[in-house]
């Protein structure tokens, strides 16, 4: 699970796990190798575990968390939550898109039957519950992650880039492998933690083909997920003078600012609708993008997809729909005498022209419609820039 991108106290990708055990039907299916031992998911639960493994679990997973979590990182703040069943999906759907407050988790588990554990400023409970309350039924992904041998954690990883495009081209059902402009291999993680590369993707049996293709050092251990990633989630429908802090908005408006660069190579413009006006913005890591939102004139009408940023308040733009493009008429020439059939004069800047030998005046220039370079439709920012929770185009116009 990947939950609101945009909140200031989260772990790096504001991450949570969450998985459910008991007693399965015979349906199964590889989903894993972990100590060269296969692990397998079922279907269906027939059975929930005895009371007598509850204790026995809990003992597992606690242990499992304190042996992994950093907790010496300021920024690790784990929570373990276990349940007997799962809470009202709008726990997870509140966790996606806003701000939940630590208290009224606390208040939903104390209404719960379940055991839970809190670390540091504890408020990885908030994912932790959050997680359980994902229903994957109406739109999921897969990411098959593959891990590191333990003495390799924090060098440098080894994955072949040539063997990541060619698994790309093969496996078409998988997405954000590869940055091609800019030369980005997006599988492997940036921090150094465990992960050796995430493919993600939305057919399971194809991410299992897809790791077979990649070349890399040795895979310790790894294991296929269901996730939220590359659903757009997190975003919600709203009007300018709706939209808060830390939520993702998809947000119409007209363009009434031309973008304009500040410094860092960050390009600013503004849009407006009939509750008010707010600022977007493509930051520098968003590359080429910033190319096609240079080119936004006023009068555009976009809708713009983007976690809000507080101070100023600012739509970070991971995609936009552009709905309508203005006309933009540029002067080519100075308007032609009627009478005398010469090019006009021009009296100064916006004063109009004259005629220097009849002196006729209040003719208009000749002018052109200019072509413009950006065409209506959808545009994203490069998969080296892409948000977790971003549903890609390649998912949208499938
Ligand atoms: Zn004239």
């Amino acid at each position: 699970m990947r939950l609101n991108p945009n909140i200031p106290w989260k772990t790096r990708g504001n991450g949570a796990i969450s998985f459910q055990v008991g007693m399965g039907n015979k349906n199964k299916i590889k989903i894993g190798e972990i100590n060269k031992k296969e692990i397998f998911a079922h279907q269906k639960l027939i059975q929930d575990y005895d009371s007598s493994d509850y204790s026995k679990i809990k003992t597992i997973v606690k242990n499992t968390v304190e042996k992994y979590a950093r907790m010496e990182d300021e920024n690790t703040n784990p929570g373990l939550v276990i349940l007997k069943k799962q809470p009202d999906e709008k726990q997870y759907k509140k966790a996606v898109k806003e701000v939940v407050q630590l208290g009224d988790v606390r208040t939903l588990l104390e209404s719960l039957e379940g055991y839970c554990e809190g670390y540091k400023n504890c408020r990885g409970l908030i994912g932790a519950i959050s997680a359980i309350a994902w229903s994957s039924l109406v739109d999921k992904t897969y990411e098959l992650i593959a891990y590191r041998k333990e003495e390799e954690w924090g060098t440098k990883r080894d994955v072949d880039d040539e063997s990541v495009k060619k698994m790309d081209k093969i496996c078409t059902t998988t997405f954000d492998n590869y940055d091609y402009v800019n030369n980005h291999n997006r599988l492997v993680p940036s921090s150094p933690c465990p992960v050796l590369y995430g493919i993600r993707g939305e057919v399971k049996e194809d991410l299992i083909q897809a790791s077979s293709l990649i070349k890399s050092e040795s895979v310790d251990s790894w294991i296929l997920f269901e996730t939220n990633q590359g659903t757009d989630d997190h975003l919600q429908k709203k009007d300018i003078g709706e939209i808060q802090p830390y939520q993702s908005v998809i947000v119409k408006g007209n363009v009434v600012q031309n973008p304009y660069t500040i410094e860092g190579g960050h390009v600013i413009f503004t849009i407006k609708d009939s509750t008010g006006t707010i600022d977007c913005a493509a930051y520098e890591p968003t590359k080429q993008f910033r190319g096609v939102v240079r080119e936004l004139v006023i009068g555009d009408i976009i809708e713009v997809y983007g976690g809000v940023r507080k101070k100023p308040l600012t739509v970070n733009i991971e995609k936009m729909n552009i709905k309508y493009l203005a006309k933009i008429v540029e002067k080519i020439e100075n308007p032609i005498c009627p009478k005398c059939g010469k090019h006009m004069n021009s009296k100064g800047k916006n004063q109009g022209y004259k005629c220097k030998i009849c002196g006729m005046i209040g003719e208009k220039p000749i002018t052109k419609e200019k072509q413009r370079t950006i065409h209506k439709g959808f545009y994203e920012v490069p998969v080296c820039a892409r948000r977790h929770l971003s549903k890609p185009l390649k998912r949208i116009q499938k």
